[in-house]
């Protein structure tokens, strides 16, 4: 890849450099003026583009990309009372063609590595983790679906209808099969999973305890949602007589092998626990934005010392929400609540790539362009006629608008060309995610 301007995330920027990939790794880079011209080797000229390392996406519930635009003003609680009854029809149909739908969509806005968080498993609907994780194969993008679960119904006090809800031993036992069945833990693995019971509303404190032993067993990552809003905020207080933080803590819940969805509502010691523990946290603006949940307080946990990734959460609460949407979305949110010098476009790519890393336990594989990590990149078009007005490309790509993408690699092979998908067929892909949402409409009207 020559003539490029590189953004690494860790190193100096490059105006114009090459990059050389062997294999799936990225065996060098540097200036142009240095380049081997390694005869031989396939040649891509990447003039008038910008190379980031691949985006990656850190919360997102694929299935919901089948209820888009529903509940529209709703709060989250609203929301999701008015969602888990239609949810509770899907099958392993509808989870395919949304994760196939919405994992197209990510590579498309340069995401090379998503993870997943799946929580809701009605009974005798086929194996809707397998779905998914099928759909993340064909297309070739790196997956770390989450097994999720919930199992405090409204009998028990929880947000969620029985319905959705599953028994705490078969959850258990569900869980620890999916990490043996799937977990790759390997240097550039595609598929790793971790355990993550849904949030402390619709999941018993028995669960919590048991699903964080389940995962240090098994040497795999914790995830689940918390602090996401004051409704939250107040169930704790009421049900556990504590904040949302303290009660995870209390429950082996902060740790470097956790990281947390949306963590919007913070006290000052919450972040300094987070920065002391290494805890990482999924910030999630569209989402945030679109349910009035609040707005993280970013750059302070960054200050910090926190770790800090982005997600875009469920498609139900972020319609097509695309990773260079966040980067943008983190950073206007996070200057509209503190002013200009809140985030900068390169924090901001930063978050998108390095900081997902990290929550992913992946700091030494991805996130940023370096000899020996894996050649997962985004190429990015900034010479267009409109593009090329910005003076610094990277703020073409934070700042404004999606630029096309050129290219994206996961482990040096091709999934997306010229702002097509190309390892499965584009349009097809798109539309059956459109074919899962009248499904599921259709099985939730029947039941
Ligand atoms: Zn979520």
């Amino acid at each position: 890849m020559e003539n490029v301007h590189i953004a690494p995330v860790i190193g100096p920027e490059i105006e114009s450099g090459y990059i050389r990939i062997e294999g799936d790794r990225i065996a060098e880079l540097g200036p142009m003026a240095q380049s081997p011209g390694a005869p031989g080797t396939t040649r891509i000229d990447a003039t008038g583009c910008l190379a980031t390392p691949g985006l990656v996406n850190t919360h997102h519930h694929l299935y919901q990309w089948a209820t888009q635009g529903l509940a529209q003003d709703a709060t989250l609680f609203e929301w999701l009372v008015a969602l888990y009854e239609v949810w509770a029809a899907m099958d392993a149909e509808v989870v395919k063609g949304a994760a196939s739908a919405g994992l197209g969509h990510l590579a498309l806005s340069g995401c090379t590595t998503s993870s997943d968080h799946h929580y809701i498993f009605p009974k005798g609907r086929g194996d809707l983790f397998a779905a998914e994780i099928e759909a993340a194969r064909e297309l070739g993008l790196r997956f770390h679906p989450a097994r999720g679960s919930m199992d405090r119904g409204q009998s028990a006090g929880g947000l969620p209808p029985d319905v959705v809800v599953e028994e705490l031993d078969e959850i258990l036992a569900a869980t620890a099969e999916a990490v043996d069945t799937y977990h790759d833990p390997s240097f550039s693995s595609m598929l790793r999973v971790a355990v993550a019971p849904c949030s402390p509303f619709s999941v018993s404190a028995d669960l919590m305890t048991e699903a964080a032993r389940l995962a240090r067993d098994k040497g795999v990552r914790l995830h689940t949602h918390l602090a996401e809003t004051l409704d939250e905020q107040e169930h704790c207080l009421e049900q556990f007589g504590m904040r949302p933080v303290d009660y995870m803590d209390k429950l082996g819940w902060l740790g470097q092998d956790v990281w947390f969805a949306h963590a919007v509502h913070l006290s000052d010691g919450d972040i300094a626990r987070f920065a002391a523990t290494g805890t990482g946290s999924a910030h999630c603006p569209s989402s945030n934005g679109r349910l009035g949940a609040g707005i993280a307080r970013v750059s302070e946990m960054l200050r910090r010392g926190a770790n800090v990734g982005l997600g875009v959460d469920g498609s139900a609460s972020s319609e097509l929400t695309t990773m260079a949407g966040e980067m943008r979305q983190a950073l206007l949110f996070q200057r509209a609540r503190y002013g200009p010098k809140a985030l900068s476009a390169r924090q901001a790519l930063e978050l998108a790539t390095l900081g997902g890393a990290r929550n992913l336990g992946r700091q030494d594989e991805l996130g940023s362009l370096e000899p020996g990590k894996l050649a997962d990149l985004a190429l990015w078009r900034v010479d267009g006629p409109f593009t090329a007005a910005v003076d610094d490309p990277v703020c073409a790509l934070v700042f404004g608008p999606q630029p096309p993408l050129a290219r994206l690699l996961v482990g040096g092979r091709t999934v997306v060309e010229d702002g097509e998908l190309r390892t499965v067929a584009h349009d097809a892909t798109g539309r059956a995610g459109a074919e899962a949402h009248r499904r599921l409409m259709r099985l939730a009207a029947a039941r």
